[in-house]
């Protein structure tokens, strides 16, 4: 088990979870369990202040690679419709996404504040008030993935994802001499798109992006 100290937010994030404790664990991740608490609102939503019974798996990476979570009080139906994947972990997004947001804020803190969260408030309204999963629905599967890449680069076709992803992972001088994946027929370094490259070169850990380009995790 890594050194808890070596993890960034840990100390803020279990002071704001006063029942949640450090679990002993035999893997290479920290484990977190107890009673998740949150108080959170959403414009045209009920302000909403709810408990699930959370196990947090932080990976020896982190922040360079995305941390787990599973409910395990049996709360929420673990069925795709409630966004549990078939481990018991939760769906809470697209890996892109999630990536995106905890380099946004690195911290254990942070990754409850702007991912779990989010994620729980959208579940208690559909648990308690009916309402369907209010972030949109999430999309699962490589398919799901690829359309949330391609949204997020701002690109017409699935097919021109790898290529983009494959931009990333040059440097920037030799990625601007690689064909556009817009679909443009200049080279990067020529085209707008190169924006989009430069905002998620900074973002996302070009491992991380080596394993989605060749689907190993
Ligand atoms: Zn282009």
């Amino acid at each position: 088990m890594p050194a808890p100290i070596a993890i960034p937010g840990l100390d803020e994030f279990l002071n704001d979870q006063p029942f949640i404790s450090i679990q002993p664990s035999n893997g290479n991740s920290l484990l977190l369990e107890g009673d998740f608490q949150f108080c959170a609102e959403h414009e045209g939503h009920p302000q909403i202040n709810d408990t699930y019974n959370l196990q947090i798996s932080i990976p020896q990476e982190f922040p360079r690679r995305v941390p787990t979570v599973s409910e395990i009080g049996g709360r929420i139906p673990r069925v795709n419709d409630f966004h549990v994947n078939g481990n018991g972990t939760l769906c809470l997004g697209s890996r892109i996404r999630l990536m995106a947001r905890l380099q946004a804020e690195p911290t254990v803190h942070g990754f409850s504040k702007t991912c779990i969260v989010p994620y729980l408030y959208a579940m208690s309204l559909k648990l308690t008030h009916g309402q369907d999963f209010i972030f949109g629905e999430l999309r699962h599967g490589i398919d799901g993935e690829l359309d949330d890449y391609k949204e997020l680069l701002g690109l017409k076709r699935n097919n021109q994802v790898v290529p983009a992803l494959l931009c990333l992972l040059k440097k920037k001088r030799l990625a601007n001499k690689m064909p556009c994946p817009c679909g443009c027929k200049k080279r990067l370094g020529k085209c707008d798109f190169n924006v989009a490259v430069r905002k998620f070169r900074n973002v996302l850990p070009k491992a991380w992006l080596r394993e989605v380009v060749t689907g190993k995790r």
